[in-house]
This record gives structure tokens, C-alpha cells and sequence, in this order.
């Protein structure tokens, strides 16, 4: 089972050059050729893809993915159960191909598999290499060809699949969830269910911005449960799996089989649940789904980025289900808690980190850990690409590249404006005026320290836009906000909910 070797010195070559030569030029090809280190690989290849598919996209589906075994040039990769992979694999195969030969600076082909399941894959491709593992794989394997030689997926082989996976994600656990004052409560909450399922907290209610660790905490409440009893049926999905279940079960007319998998299920994870509000069909059915589970004393864990009262269109009698549990709420980590992550991370990945890059890192990103594994991730990339040291230089260099400017230049002043007023449901008129209550102040604040952060704009056109203030005043507002993120996680949530508004509204 020979992992595939390669050299990526052909990659990396001429961008050396474009960069500024500071490498050892030219002697790569004598270096041994390495075994390619799949995890980076696939860190690398999603930081790639995070930027050519929607934010939606990314999160729901590409970003569950691993990479799980290379041959030649296949590739294959894996999702955690039977829709995510159908999904990939129509949606996304362009996109990942073009990114993991990116990497791997050779044209490789991907093929995809539900995670457990990959060296199945690899012999549906290539009949040649045939006698592959006969492990303790080997059930999951034999379920997966049964499966595919009813030649129907969908529910048949989706069933199969609580079984196998759980469609669980096997980075994301406890061991490497970093706990903070931002996300003590939800942590110890989830402990206590992945501990006791059935009992106290039930059901869990998750919320928060994006990238703050819902998902995270979600798997590893699965793993943790997994571990102390192997015998219990987990189920994690996206509301949007659920629902498309849903509506296959409906369309072909197996509701009952899709009842009787939701309802045999001890823990059951739905993840950012807000996705069902307003999906009449689903909505019911999870309905039915919670209150059988419920009834039999089994677990619900759901996450959100709002809280039920919050989420426009949800049914009431499902907002007052979800306010009988326990309502937990992750929010943006401070600066401590943010390094914290870094040295996990860079611990995780076994490279070292240097405490100045670090600090760095973890004062230029605010808000949301998902950002911050991006940048982390992008300072390596850089490091491996040109084969450079892992310094601050470097580091300060990879993170005002192209990607972050060209962000900006695509901001404009009125957006910033547009989200700042939408958020805090105030005036353009309040922003600009002189009212100084707390309520109108800290809006305006907000809207300075976003421009500054989001837009190309000079202090001047800011304070302009912002009725006709000086460059001092809005300077003065640009350092309170900074100062204050350090100590108010309300401010740091306000500022990532508006940051990611724009984010979004500028990327359609
Ligand atoms: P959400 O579901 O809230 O959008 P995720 O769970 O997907 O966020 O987290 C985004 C990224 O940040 C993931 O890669 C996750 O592993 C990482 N992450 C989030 N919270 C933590 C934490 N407390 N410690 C370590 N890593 C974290
Ligand atoms: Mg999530």
C-alpha cells in the first residue's frame, strides 16, 4: 500500500523566482523525494477550494471532505456519508481535481467515497490492485459493495451508514478543541451529553457565528459517546443532508424507512438547523423525528447560527422544544484563547511556531477560528511553497497578499454603511449625526473600525461618509473599538456577524 511518493520542486520553481529568490534556488531535485503528508495536502487543497466555491458550499459540503488515500494519480476522497459524497462528486470533482493538482503539481484524478470506505473505491477504479486491506475494514467494505451492487444509493446504502461512520468526522474531536471563556458553557454542556446521552440538557442547543467551533463540538460530543459506548447509534448531518433525505425518502416513497433510521438513533446531531426554518415538509418531519426520539429518552444536539427565538419562520412548537433543553452559545475567542488554538494547531500539524508569529497572527484576526486556521494555513502554504523559514517576516508577508486587498477593494464605503445600519437596526442619519448615546455611539465606532478594516478608503473619506468628522475622531473610534475586542466578546460577535455580512454580500 504504498503511499505515492512525489517532489513538488517542479511547483514551485518559478514562483520562487516571482517572489524574491531568498531560497536555496535551484537544488531541489536532489533533495529525497517525500512521502506526501496527506493531511497537509488536504489542508492545503481546502484552503484552495474555501475560495472558488460559495461560503455556503464550502461549509456544507467541502469542508467535511478528506483526502483518503493517493495511488498513482488517483486520488481518493471522502465524505462523511453517502449524500455528501453524491454532492461532491457532481458539484465539486472539477474544482477539487484542479486544486489537488495544484498541490501535488502533477494532473491527478479524484474519486470519491464515503469515509471507512475508500480502499472499495480504489478497486472499483483500478480492478488491477485489487487485493487491497482485509482488515477490520473489511465489514465496511463488504456493506459498501453490497451496497453499490444493488446499484441504487441513496436511502438503501445511506442506511448503512450510522453504522460505519455516523458521519463523523474523524479530526474533529475533543483532543483538539481548544476551551476558552467563549466557549466554556457549550463545551461543558456537550461533555455532559456525549457522557450521559439522554439525560441532562436535552435537547443541546449550540449557537453562534460562523467558524466559532459549533461543528467541532458537534463531532465530538459523536466521537466521545462512540468511545464510552461503542454500542450506540450516532447520527450526525447538516440540516441540509436532512433535508434532502427528506425529500428522497418522500420522492421515492420510503418514509417509513427513513423513519425507522431517524428513530433508532441514541444521538442525534443536526447541524446549523437555521437551514430548515421555512421548509414546511422537513420542519414537520423533524418535528415527528425529535418527539419519538425525545420520547424514548434518546439525545438531540443542534446547532445554529442564532438562537430559536432568532430564527425567523421557525415553528413555535419547534422553538419551544428547543427552549425545553439547554441554549449554549459560543462566541468569538479572545486573544489568549485565540493563541491557544494557534499552538494546537501548529501542534496538529507538527510544525513549529514561533511565539512571535503566533502573536501575530492571533492580534490580526479577531474574530472567527475558522479565519484564523486560514491564516495559520496560508503562512505554511507560503512557507513549503518557496521553502522558506517560518518567521514573522514571512508571516507578515503572507497575510497582506493579493486575496486581502483585492477583499477590499470589492468593499465600498456604502457597504459598510448598509451592514453597520442593517445590523443595528439604526439610521444612516444616526450614523452621521451627533447623537451620543451608547446606542448610536458604538454603531458608529463599528462602522469606522469596518471601514478601516474592510474598505481601501483613507481616514478622511471615512470621517466624511461619517458626517463630515475629522480623521482624529474617526482615529479615535478606530482605536476604542480595537481596545475593547480584546475584553467584550458582545463587541467581538457584533463585529464578525457584521464583517461576515459583508463578506457574504460582497462574494455573490
Ligand atoms: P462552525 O461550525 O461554528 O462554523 P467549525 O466547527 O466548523 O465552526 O470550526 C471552524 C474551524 O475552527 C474548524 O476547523 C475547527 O476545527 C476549528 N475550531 C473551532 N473551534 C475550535 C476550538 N475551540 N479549538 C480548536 N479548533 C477549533
Ligand atoms: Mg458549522
Amino acid at each position: 500500500m504504498a503511499r505515492h511518493d512525489t517532489t513538488d520542486a517542479d511547483h514551485s520553481v518559478g514562483t520562487e523566482h516571482a517572489l524574491n529568490g531568498s531560497s536555496n534556488g535551484g537544488h531541489e531535485s536532489t533533495r529525497p523525494a517525500e512521502p506526501v503528508d496527506t493531511r497537509k495536502l488536504w489542508k492545503f487543497v481546502l484552503l484552495e477550494l474555501e475560495r472558488k466555491v460559495s461560503r455556503t458550499a464550502f461549509d456544507n459540503w467541502v469542508r467535511h471532505t478528506a483526502i483518503g488515500k493517493i495511488e498513482g494519480d488517483q486520488v481518493v476522497v471522502t465524505g462523511p456519508n453517502v449524500f455528501s459524497v453524491q454532492t461532491i462528486q457532481s458539484r465539486y470533482a472539477n474544482h477539487i481535481e484542479a486544486a489537488l493538482s495544484s498541490q501535488l503539481g502533477r494532473t491527478v484524478s479524484a474519486h470519491f467515497a464515503v469515509a471507512g470506505q475508500e480502499a472499495n473505491a480504489l478497486n472499483r477504479i483500478k480492478p488491477a490492485s485489487s487485493s487491497s486491506r482485509s482488515d477490520s475494514n473489511g465489514s465496511a467494505q463488504r456493506r459498501g459493495q453490497a451496497a453499490s451492487a444493488e446499484g441504487s444509493v441513496g436511502m438503501k446504502q445511506g442506511r448503512l451508514e450510522p453504522a460505519t461512520s455516523g458521519g463523523l468526522n474523524p479530526r474533529l474531536r475533543y483532543d483538539n478543541y481548544v476551551v476558552g471563556s467563549s466557549n466554556q458553557l457549550a463545551h461543558a454542556a456537550s461533555l455532559a451529553v456525549a457522557e450521559n446521552p439522554g439525560h441532562l440538557y436535552n435537547p443541546l442547543f449550540v449557537y453562534g457565528g460562523v467558524g466559532l467551533g459549533k461543528t467541532h463540538l458537534l463531532h465530538s460530543i459523536g466521537h466521545r459517546a462512540l468511545e464510552l459506548n461503542a454500542s450506540l447509534t450516532i447520527l450526525y448531518v447538516t440540516s441540509e443532508t436532512f433535508t434532502n433525505e427528506v425529500i428522497n425518502a418522500i420522492r421515492s416513497q420510503k418514509m417509513d424507512d427513513f423513519r425507522a433510521r431517524y428513530r433508532s438513533i441514541d444521538i442525534l446531531m443536526i447541524d446549523d438547523i437555521q437551514f430548515i426554518a421555512g421548509k414546511e415538509s422537513t420542519q414537520e418531519e423533524f418535528f415527528h423525528t425529535f418527539n419519538t426520539l425525545y420520547q424514548n429518552g434518546k439525545h438531540v444536539v443542534i446547532s445554529s447560527d442564532k438562537p430559536p427565538r432568532a430564527i425567523a419562520s421557525l415553528e413555535e412548537r419547534m422553538r419551544s422544544r428547543f427552549e425545553g433543553g439547554l441554549i449554549a452559545d459560543v462566541q468569538s475567542p479572545d486573544y489568549e484563547m485565540r493563541t491557544a488554538i494557534l499552538r494546537a494547531k501548529g501542534e496538529e500539524l507538527k510544525v513549529n511556531l514561533p511565539d512571535d508569529v503566533v502573536q501575530y497572527v492571533a492580534h490580526k484576526d479577531q474574530t472567527n477560528i475558522r479565519e484564523l486556521e486560514g491564516a495559520l494555513n496560508k503562512i505554511l502554504m507560503m512557507a513549503q511553497l518557496y521553502r522558506r523559514p517560518l518567521t514573522l517576516q514571512l508571516a507578515m508577508e503572507s497575510l497582506t497578499d493579493a486575496s486581502i486587498s483585492q477583499r477590499r477593494a470589492g468593499v465600498t464605503i456604502q457597504d459598510v454603511v448598509s451592514a453597520v445600519t442593517t445590523y443595528f437596526k439604526v439610521s444612516e442619519k444616526d450614523l452621521s449625526g451627533r447623537n451620543r448615546k451608547r446606542e448610536i455611539v458604538v454603531p458608529r465606532q463599528i462602522a469606522m473600525y469596518l471601514l478601516r478594516e474592510e474598505t481601501t478608503a483613507p481616514l478622511k473619506d471615512i470621517g466624511r461618509a461619517l458626517g463630515d468628522r475629522d480623521h482624529t475622531t474617526v482615529l479615535h473610534g478606530i482605536e476604542k473599538v480595537e481596545q475593547n475586542l480584546e475584553k467584550d466578546s458582545v463587541l467581538r460577535t457584533q463585529v464578525m456577524a457584521i464583517r461576515e455580512s459583508l463578506i457574504t454580500r460582497t462574494r455573490t
